[in-house]
């Protein structure tokens, strides 16, 4: 996945263009806005799978899920942040 540097819009793979004869240069370009040579590889969301800006690990949706369904089980389980921690690191070693 890449995303365009000037719409946004992310896309799998760039339109490739026509060679410059003169020059031996081939433009790659966005499907969306057709911009030359601007776009940066994109990640994807590990819940949902949208694509999202590398070095994120999910989508703004799916972080608002996780942290309401996080904080539901710290205020039921009426556990603090190491408390939290805590029973996620057993959770993910003994269950996962
Ligand atoms: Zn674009
Ligand atoms: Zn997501």
């Amino acid at each position: 996945m890449y995303k365009c540097g000037r719409c946004g819009a992310y896309f799998s793979e760039p339109i490739i263009g026509e060679m410059e004869q003169d020059t031996g240069y081939t433009p790659s370009m966005c499907p969306e806005c057709g911009e030359p040579d601007d776009y940066e590889e994109a990640d994807n969301c590990v819940v949902c799978g949208e694509p999202i800006e590398m070095g994120e690990e999910l989508c703004d949706d799916c972080k608002e899920d996780v942290k309401s369904l996080m904080k539901k089980v710290a205020s039921e389980l009426g556990l603090d942040q190491d408390g939290m921690y805590n029973a996620l690191t057993w959770y993910i070693e003994e269950e996962l």
